[in-house]
């Protein structure tokens, strides 16, 4: 076995490799980028090295500088996580050139697995089922709309080279081939550097269910079982599940036959996944299922897997890169129970998804233990920058079946509490909650056909959460000290009566507070309700209202309130007037960027007359695309960016003069 790895990554999966790593007593040196010089797997390494600038291709995608790293640092072995140079064959070439073990296949494996297309070729000749489609190499626009058309719409083109969800376009019909032809090259050329395409038969019921298989420099293979990703947003996953719901064991067997067959046809040797697509139009039980595409590397899903099979996938993945046989035979691999992965995002489910940035201000989970695991890159105090994915945590659950599996994931997004940024852990509870999800009604369009269970539009902070608010802004008032002592200066400087006014994303809610002998009384939207703090101690606040007890999370930032109730999370800012900067007010010409990023378009000329909604440019942020549209009605004054400009944090994009009320 190694004494001393290297990771090339960051974030949480470095994390975890670096534990696994030190329960072997395996040394783990970790490298980091101008942006992560504290981050949680430099903090946890036994030693870093500083590589380069925040950009990936600036650090962690400089195969040279990590190699030479690994060198002078007496790495033996080198894991690549997920992502970034994982899946780089010249980068495992590399290595090997150097003398130094890359945790993960041969350079022709993953040259093989690299491109969908030849993938699914590959796939064919060894009689595993692939989509059906045509993934040749002549590209001629003409060539593929006949293609397209034989195999009858709707169809989906896939940049061969294609990954993390991007570079895929739905065809409804043959009117409108070309056109999104056009625009998937065009991503595909500049997001991966090659514009071929190939065409398949768009499944309009699937569920993705994936095989994670493991080969060993024997030629040995085989499968741990499956794992349900079904629940995508972007055709990007959020939640995953094993075993997949409703799997039978005649199907599982099938299954895992197939991806075992896919790895021994390439010589397979790791950690990988081969991606499934089953048709359920007519229910799991003996669908169709076909090859998608294979992961070369080791998935972000897998924790799901551990716990139902009690292994340990990184170290399998050492063993094997140290010459070990396969740790276990295929009967000998346990399923046990069911578990739940669920992926807590900085991003905002109500805007798109839109990735969001900052400082975590605040972040707890419930403790670990044998139905909980945390995988997380970051701690509270920590940033998610823009440079790299708005992933902050992995929280996954285990249960004996799965409802119990359900509740425990119920439990911990309960407990959890993220504040200083957006995320999805309300999202992520309202699919946990949802019917239909735990009917295990799943299909990979779950999350667009319950979009108005699972982000509701008219989401309004109810009357307790503002009684959550106007207690937390009250409290250390009253706690300085005895509330009711009319002699104290808690009275002096906030009057008896008083109004509490809190934005709730458009609306202001205004909070009428009386105190009466031991309790106050609130006056909401007409409501009266009667309310006292029970108990507060750090974040979590318990009050009674009309005399029943409500127990939340309130973290308090200045004056923005973070409330975790039942499963929602508002934010609210509590608004002092005259103390507000212009832009609190709303409705201002002036547009600030969002995040840092580059403008990509400009829609418009300076001294142009916009209506409120007008696209005025496109900025481009966190890889992907977004618009700024007009706030008010006016003319644009000033206009000094253009496309290719970047933009820092907080700079001002353009500026309206409304125009005046008639
Ligand atoms: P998984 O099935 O494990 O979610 P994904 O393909 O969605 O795999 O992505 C895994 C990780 O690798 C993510 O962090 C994603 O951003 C990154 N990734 C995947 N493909 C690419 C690519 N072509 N270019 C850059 N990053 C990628
Ligand atoms: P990536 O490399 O981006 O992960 P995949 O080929 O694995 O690309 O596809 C990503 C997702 O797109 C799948 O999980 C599935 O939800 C959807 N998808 C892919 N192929 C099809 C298809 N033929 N029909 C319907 N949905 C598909
Ligand atoms: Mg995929």
């Amino acid at each position: 076995m190694f004494h001393k790895i290297l990771i090339a990554n960051r974030g949480e999966i470095a994390c975890r490799v670096i534990k696994t790593a030190q329960e072997n007593g395996i040394r783990t040196v970790a490298v980091y980028s101008d942006a992560d010089s504290n981050a949680r797997h430099v903090r946890l390494a036994d030693e870093a090295h500083h590589i380069g600038g925040a950009e990936a291709r600036e650090s962690y995608l400089l195969a040279d500088v990590i190699l030479e790293v690994a060198l002078k640092s007496g790495a033996e072995a080198i894991h690549p996580g997920y992502g970034f140079l994982s899946e780089n064959a010249e980068f495992s070439e590399a290595c090997e050139k150097a003398g130094i073990a890359f945790i993960g296949p041969s350079a022709d494996s993953i040259r093989s697995m690299g491109l969908k297309d030849k993938a699914k070729e590959i796939m064919s000749k060894a009689n595993v089922p692939v989509v059906p489609g045509y993934q040749g190499q002549d590209q001629a626009p003409d060539n593929l709309q006949a293609e397209a058309d034989k195999i009858g719409y709707p169809v989906l083109i896939k940049a061969v080279a294609g990954g993390g969800g991007k570079g895929m376009r739905l065809v409804e019909n043959s009117a409108d081939f070309k056109s999104l032809l056009e625009s998937c090259q065009r991503e595909a050329a500049a997001s991966f550097g090659n514009d071929h395409v190939l065409i398949e038969k768009y499944l309009t019921k699937p569920r993705h269910i994936e095989v994670q298989v493991f080969g060993d420099n024997f030629g040995n293979a085989v499968y741990l079982h499956e794992r349900d990703c079904s629940l995508q947003r972007r055709h990007q996953k959020v939640v995953e599940e094993a075993p997949a719901p409703g799997m039978s064991d005649a199907m599982r067997k099938a299954m895992g036959d197939a991806a075992v067959t896919a790895a021994k046809a390439i010589g397979y040797s790791g950690a990988g996944t081969i991606e499934f697509i089953v048709d359920v139009q007519n229910g799991l039980e003996n669908a169709p299922f076909y090859f998608m595409e294979m992961n070369t590397r080791l998935q972000v899903e897998h924790p799901v897997t551990e716990l139902i099979t009690g292994q340990d996938l990184v170290d399998w993945q050492l063993r094997i890169a140290a010459g070990e046989p396969l740790p276990l035979a295929q009967e000998d691999i346990p399923l046990r129970g069911h578990a739940f992965e669920v992926r807590l995002y900085a991003e905002d489910p109500e805007n798109n998804f839109m990735p969001q940035t900052g400082k975590i201000t605040h972040f707890s989970c419930p403790e670990q233990n044998e139905n909980f695991r945390l995988d997380t890159g970051v701690e509270e105090g920590d940033e998610v920058s823009i440079y790299y994915d708005p992933m902050i945590a992995k929280l996954i659950v285990w249960g004996r079946d799965r409802d119990a599996a359900l509740r425990h994931m119920n439990k911990a997004l309960g407990e959890t509490a993220v504040a200083g940024l957006k995320c999805n852990l309300e999202f992520l509870g309202k699919i946990m909650g949802h019917a239909a999800f735990q009917a295990a009604d799943l299909d990979t369009g779950f999350i667009e056909r319950f979009k108005q269970d699972l982000m509701p539009e008219d989401n309004k902070a109810d009357h307790v959460i503002l009684c959550l608010a106007a207690m937390a802004e009250l409290e250390p008032q009253i706690t300085e000290g005895d509330p009711w002592d009319y002699s104290d200066g808690w009275r002096m400087n906030m009057s008896l009566n008083t109004v509490l006014t809190f934005i709730d994303r458009e609306d202001s809610r205004d909070i009428e507070v009386t105190y009466r002998e031991n309790s106050f009384l609130l006056t909401i939207e007409g409501e009266e309700l009667d309310v006292r703090i029970l108990s507060h101690t750090g974040s979590c606040l318990d009050i009674v209202v009309n005399g029943q007890k409500i127990s939340a999370k309130v973290v308090k930032d200045g004056q923005n309130f973070t409330i975790f109730h039942n499963s929602t999370v508002s934010y609210l800012h509590h608004y002092l007037a005259g103390a507000e900067g212009e832009e609190e007010t709303g409705g201002s010409g002036v547009i600030i960027t969002p995040m840092p990023g580059k403008v990509s378009q400009v829609m418009v000329k300076e001294g142009e007359h916009v209506e409120q909604g007008t696209p005025l440019m496109i900025l481009e942020a966190m890889k992907m695309e977004h618009t700024i549209k007009a706030q008010v009605t006016g003319r644009v004054e000033g206009l000094s960016l253009s496309a290719g400009d970047q933009v820092t944090d907080g700079e001002v994009l353009i500026r309206i003069i409304e125009d005046e009320e008639e």
